[in-house]
């Protein structure tokens, strides 16, 4: 391992914090990431130094400020391996990039009858928006179930595919179970039947490869605050063929060619998608956290995490009582499970006072809790800045909960 994890946690201030007199473990990192000095200097750097509204100005301000904006789409664009800039457009995160093909996809292309396919382990961004289309335009939600062990039932998928199928939108990881989906297979399926698909990335994108050309999806979505980046910033990938024929999904400045009440005209991609002034300080931290991602070598990130996730999984398997929820052949970075009987807030309030950051719940995951009949789960979630260290208290921790909890 070429980067110093000592150094790595230095960068990330909030991390050297006590929690309840212990020093903090941060396992929350499904849920959302901590920033680096470099990603939080970037972003207050736009308003100490070049704050000014994008894109419409003559003056330097504007320009340099649009310049540093704009320099970050290509960055998006290298990171992703999109063909063009012109098919990066910006968010809020990934909800509001679902609600973007939900809407302008939805709108564009779906009638009464019509049906699309989504999966038993989405989060709910992923699913209600699209029950919100279904209610307007009378479209029907197919389901793909999750195994007992927590993976796609590819079957089941294959056999839902029919000439009404319109989308297939399906995660690339599970924020619940870490599986990672065989999104390239699905992606072929698919095609094979010219059935597009959207992936949910937003908790592969900084775990995990992402390139969508070689995986041929459709569109592709990801929020920034998973990927150590500012919070309220997203991406929403999209093919030109598709985004060209899309009605636009929110209407105001920046989207438009011409505006006259006789008729407005669009502007170009990506634009006609990016109505408003966007958060372009968050954005502009996002290209620091692309550039942070790239200097501490993408790969030896992936390989770290992952060993990481795999000594956590070892290691808690000697905990007494302990009960995986999902185990995928392929996963990677989240961890759920349940401890004997103990309610999943129990074992998390008992961990908090421990100076552990870990989430409980559905994790905006009720359909994946209703398949397994369970209320919810406790989720150890991990970045590359966690250690083995953290992993080896953490399974004292629930020893020791485990015991206060009977
Ligand atoms: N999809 C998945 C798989 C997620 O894990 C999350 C966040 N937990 C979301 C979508 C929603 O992301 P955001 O709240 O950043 O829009």
């Amino acid at each position: 391992m070429a980067f110093d994890i000592q150094n790595i946690r230095d960068d990330f201030p909030i991390l050297g914090q006590k929690v309840n007199g212990k020093p903090l473990v941060y396992l929350d990192n499904a849920a959302t990431t901590q920033k680096p000095v470099s990603v939080i200097e970037a972003e207050a750097n736009v308003y100490r130094t070049i704050n000014s509204n994008i894109h419409r100005g003559v003056h330097h301000l504007s320009n340099v400020c649009t310049e540093v904006f704009e320099d970050v789409r290509q960055k998006v664009k290298d990171f992703i391996n999109a063909p063009s800039s012109d098919e990066v457009i910006f968010t809020r995160g990934t909800t509001e990039s679902v609600n973007l093909l939900a809407a302008s996809f939805g709108e564009t292309f779906l009638n009464p009858g019509d049906e699309i396919i989504l999966t038993e382990m989405e989060h709910h961004s992923n699913i209600v928006p699209w029950q919100l289309l279904a209610q307007r335009k009378g479209v029907t939600i197919k389901v793909v179930p999750v195994t007992d062990g927590g993976e796609l039932d590819m079957q089941a998928l294959g056999e839902m595919l029919n000439e009404k199928t319109r989308l297939i939108s399906v995660a690339h990881i599970s924020n619940v179970m870490g599986t990672i989906n065989p999104v390239r297979e699905i992606v072929a399926l698919a095609h094979a039947a010219e059935i597009p698909v959207m992936i949910d990335g937003a908790q592969a994108i900084h775990h995990v490869p992402v390139d969508v050309q070689a995986l041929d999806c459709d569109f592709y979505v990801f929020s920034g605050h998973k990927m150590y980046a500012p919070t309220g910033v997203g991406v929403f990938y999209g093919k030109r063929k598709w985004l060209e024929q899309m009605n636009p999904y929110q209407g105001g400045g920046e989207m438009i060619d011409k505006v006259s009440f006789s008729g407005t005209t669009f502007n170009d991609l990506p634009y006609k998608f990016e109505a408003g002034t966007p958060n372009y300080a968050g954005i502009i931290g996002l290209g620091a956290a692309i550039d942070y991602l790239k200097q501490n070598h993408l790969e030896e990130i992936w390989n770290y995490e992952h060993q990481l996730f795999e000594y956590a999984l070892d290691k808690m398997k000697s905990v007494s009582g302990i009960r995986f929820v999902g185990e995928a052949a392929q996963h990677t970075s989240v961890i759920s499970f349940l401890l004997g009987n103990s309610h999943p807030f129990d074992v998390g309030t008992l961990l908090d006072k421990l100076g552990f950051a870990l989430r409980t719940g559905h994790h905006c995951a009720q359909p994946l809790m209703d398949r397994f009949g369970i209320p919810g789960t406790v989720r150890a979630s991990f970045a590359f800045y966690n250690t083995k260290e953290e992993v080896d208290h953490l399974v004292e921790a629930l020893i020791r909960v485990g015991t206060m909890l009977g």
